[in-house]
């Protein structure tokens, strides 16, 4: 088994969205926690992690922006499984469209198509990045919807 298949299996979830996972301590050697937050924060899709060690007392924390690394993510997905948002007919294919590639980082034609994509599924993911593109979308006036696909 490899280090990530190892995390992911060993990733217990705790709050909703958060991950909580043992680590060998720097410090001190002897099993530490490392506890991951991901989601929304005012509209921008975010990170953070907090390792603390219940035997030496060392402590971090750390954020950051944007979707998760693969092999956290995946971890994600093992444990809220795999989620979609699907739109239904566009109240503004213009601000859709706009919401779209800002969030995700598209060109305008790459939005478009995936506005027009037949499924309608316009991203599939963790559940958080899709509560996140959800709550986007309705604040453009949008009524997406959001699926549990899979719990892997
Ligand atoms: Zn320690």
């Amino acid at each position: 088994m490899n280090e990530n298949a190892r995390a992911a299996v060993d990733a217990q979830p705790c709050a909703h969205g958060t991950l909580r996972h043992e680590r060998t301590c720097p410090a001190c050697s002897r099993e530490a926690s490392v506890t991951l937050g991901y989601g929304d924060v005012y509209g921008a899709l975010r990170s953070w992690e907090s390792f603390d060690c219940r035997h030496c007392g060392m402590k971090w924390e750390s954020d950051d922006s944007g979707f998760l690394q693969p092999e956290p993510r995946a971890r994600m997905l093992a444990a809220y499984g795999t989620w979609t948002v699907r739109m239904g007919r566009a109240q503004s294919a213009f601000n859709a469209v706009k919401v779209l590639r800002n969030a995700l980082g598209l060109e305008l034609m790459e939005a478009y198509a995936l506005l027009k994509h037949e499924s309608g599924i316009v991203l599939t993911g963790t559940s958080q990045e899709c509560a996140w593109l959800k709550g986007l979308l309705e604040k453009a006036g949008e009524r997406p919807v959001m699926n549990l696909v899979t719990l892997a």
